[in-house]
């Protein structure tokens, strides 16, 4: 027994005196550096940077083998500290997200029945899968295995993956897990820029939304309590939530296919609910800025155009100036919309979110007067973003306009937000029947006023404000009178007092308004001591005009090419109400983000592509007459209100934000639309869930012949 343990010790002593041996001679010296770096990173030791963990991948990058942002946990901070620590540049990191490009699901047409492994690439080894459409998800979850960060669930209604930004790295171990190819890491920038394509799986309510929010996306968010992740889904495209929860007339419900069965779904409602849920919680939700481009972007005007501007000009790494005239940044939502609908507080929170970003703001300084574009240029400005709105109110030439107490509609809103006197009265007339009319009806009665009228010159379904606001003013007393027509202001001691109007009727004018023709005989004086005229805005323009050469239409707006928003002047770039003419607030945010991606490319490349195949008008498939056995389901969700009672003398919020069980059932109302891959012709009726034809398929048929012709 003794003998062997002597021999095994032997052998012990000896195996190690040459392993010391061997360890001096072939020592390595270990650099320093790689346990530095090991240090700055997270140690989670994930392998989402593809290498074995976290020393691994520190050696990697030491030796100039793996990008310094490669580590998907420690993000843009780890990448800037390991970069400034071995001295490379991390410009040009940016966070990825996954997302998939498929919206079919359950409701693909399915070839045969599949009971094999629960696998996708198992699954499209056979006859390349059993769901017809080429494209299509095949929802077996190899993605959601493949993912280490728990990022991806499987959606038992849809059969589709869903992605949690929260959790999501960006590792990319999902993308090489689908072997259909649908799913993309995309960048930050990427999102920001992008604009509906033709090829896209667009639902109509995207389609039909000016700022191109991914509805769909959001409220699938929304109804798994993700309310952060579905505010960073409007935020991609939308900076201004608050404002836009409440005034959007939501034109993306009119296309929402759910109408076909039951009611369209309350789209902004929703978003106004997680908009609130941040504004109510104090804390913003962090977006990433991406590396500083060196780049400065002056923005002249802080209105829904020039804040969406500046917002997404700052994520994209630009420096950005805002220059306002008015003391307070937010343009006409803030001055001339009343409290009622979108208090200046409420909207603050939206504004407080661009400046967040480290834009900054320059207020009381107008263009023009204070300064001028060439000024702007010799500050070292790369491009400049004219976002001035329409301050100018038009007023009627008619007889009588001296008078006292006439005003334009946004001489009058404007005062209840500034320190100049408020104009009151007891008998108001209103010409106009836009929103802005509605809302000075509106304020009036709130301020004081006994009697309020709003003529218009046109019939009642030519109104161009919202349906709401019409109910709602007309509901709170206000008195519409349409077909008449204004004819003089008469009044006496130079103070009005009445309006002469005169009857019309209409002849019908194809393609456009109709003529209004005079009823002989049928003048009427109607008393009032204010006459508030809301019957259009121009941008005051002339001075700018004059100091630098900018070119202006026929319309007295700025001119610009409709492509890439240039003005004549290089440099120098237009968007919102002062291109367009009025508009809705939400497609002010769309031309700012739009002028956003222009101002990006021009000041980074000098050139701005085109949008290949852009998605311009709805697709004419894209709504249904009908739906099968897509059931009624919860009510839609109604926004509380307060009473007609409470409304008057006090300007408080009408609409109130729908409850958290509310946007639950009401976000679970979504079908999630995507139009790819589903025929009813070849849908087993136990599973047909919602039927059309995909609308892209022309589109992708006649980019598949081009292609091949070239
Ligand atoms: S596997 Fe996909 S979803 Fe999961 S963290 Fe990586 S990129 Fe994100
Ligand atoms: S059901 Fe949902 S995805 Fe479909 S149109 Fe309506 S909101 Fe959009």
């Amino acid at each position: 027994m003794t003998t062997p343990v002597l021999l095994l010790v032997g052998i012990a002593f000896v195996a190690a005196v040459i392993l010391g041996i061997a360890a001096r001679i072939f020592h390595v010296e270990e650099d320093p550096r790689i346990e530095a770096v090991t240090n700055l990173l997270p140690g989670a030791n994930c392998g989402g940077c593809g290498q074995a963990g976290c020393s691994a991948s520190a050696e990697a990058m030491v030796k100039g083998e793996l990008e310094v942002n490669a580590c998907v946990v420690g993000g843009t901070e780890t990448a800037e500290a390991i970069g400034a620590y071995l001295g490379y540049d991390v410009a040009g990191s940016e966070p990825s997200l996954a997302c998939a490009t498929c919206e079919g699901g359950y409701r693909a047409a399915r070839k045969y029945n599949y009971s094999g492994m629960e696998d996708c690439r198992a699954a499209l080894q056979l006859y390349h899968g059993y769901i017809r459409c080429e494209n299509g998800c095949l929802g077996l979850g190899s993605c959601r295995k493949a993912c280490k960060f728990g990022a991806i669930t499987m959606d038992p209604e849809s059969g589709l993956p869903q992605f949690h930004p929260d959790r999501c790295v960006g590792c990319g171990s999902c993308v090489a897990a689908c072997p259909k190819g649908i799913i993309k890491l995309v960048g930050e920038k990427t999102r920001i820029l992008h604009w509906n394509q033709y090829t896209q799986c667009l639902s109509p309510c995207r389609q039909r939304c000016p700022a191109q929010i991914n509805i769909p996306k959001y409220l699938a968010h929304a109804r798994n309590g993700e309310y952060g992740a579905a505010l960073a889904t409007v935020k991609d495209n939308n900076p201004l939530p608050v404002a836009t929860g409440r005034v959007c007339p939501e034109l993306c419900a009119t296309e929402c296919r759910r109408q076909t069965q039951d009611d369209p779904l309350a789209i902004n409602a929703v978003k106004r609910f997680v908009a609130d849920w941040e504004r109510n919680s104090g804390e913003r939700m962090q977006v990433s800025i991406a590396p500083d481009t060196g780049k400065k972007v002056a923005v002249v005007g802080a209105g829904p155009s020039g804040l969406t501007a500046a917002y997404y000009l700052r994520r994209l790494g630009h420096h950005v100036e805002i220059f306002e005239q008015m003391p307070k940044l937010g343009g006409m939502p803030l001055y001339g919309i009343p409290d009622y609908r979108l208090s200046e507080e409420q909207y603050e929170w939206d504004i407080d979110g661009v400046l967040e970003l480290g834009v900054e703001a320059h207020t009381g300084v107008k263009l023009g007067r204070d300064f001028n574009i060439h000024a702007l240029k010799a500050q070292g400005f790369d491009a400049i973003f004219l976002a001035i709105g329409l301050w100018q109110g038009r007023l009627l030439p008619f007889e009588g306009k001296e008078l006292k107490g006439i005003y334009s509609g946004i001489d009058y809103l404007r005062r209840f937000h500034t320190d100049e006197e408020i104009i009151k009265g007891k008998r108001f007339v209103i010409i106009g029947a836009g929103n802005v009319a509605m809302d000075c009806a509106r304020s009036a009665l709130r301020a004081g006023a006994e009697e309020v009228i709003l003529t218009f010159r046109f019939s009642r379904d030519l109104m161009e404000a919202n349906a709401h606001e019409i109910t709602d003013a007309e509901n709170e007393g206000v008195i519409m009178r349409c077909l008449l027509s204004p004819v003089r202001f008469v009044g006496e001691d130079g103070k009005l007092t009445g309006m002469e109007v005169q009857e019309v009727t209409l002849k019908q004018n194809p393609g456009s308004l109709p003529d209004c023709i005079p009823v002989e005989g049928s003048n009427e004086i109607i008393p009032c001591d204010v006459v508030i005229q809301a019957v259009g805005q121009a941008a005051e323009l002339d001075e700018i005009v004059e100091a630098d050469g900018l070119e202006r239409t026929r319309y007295g707006t700025i001119d610009g090419k409709e492509e890439t928003l240039e003005t004549n002047i290089e440099g120098v770039f237009t968007g919102g109400d002062c291109f367009t003419g009025p508009r809705l607030l939400v497609e002010a945010v769309a031309g700012g983000r739009y002028a956003a991606r222009s101002i990006h490319y021009y000041v980074t490349t000098g050139e701005i592509p085109p949008i290949e195949d852009r998605q311009r008008e709805m697709v004419p498939q894209a709504m249904v007459d009908s739906l099968i056995n897509v059931a009624p389901l919860n009510s839609r969700a109604v926004k509380p209100m307060i009473s007609l009672e409470e409304r008057m003398g006090n300007f408080r919020e009408v609409e109130g934000t729908i409850s958290e069980q509310q946007c639950l059932t009401e976000s679970q109302r979504c079908l999630n639309c995507g139009i790819y891959c589903y025929d009813q012709n070849d849908l087993p009726q136990s599973e047909i869930r919602q039927a059309t034809s995909c609308p892209n398929e022309p589109h992708i048929a006649e980019k598949k012949q081009a292609e091949k012709a070239d």
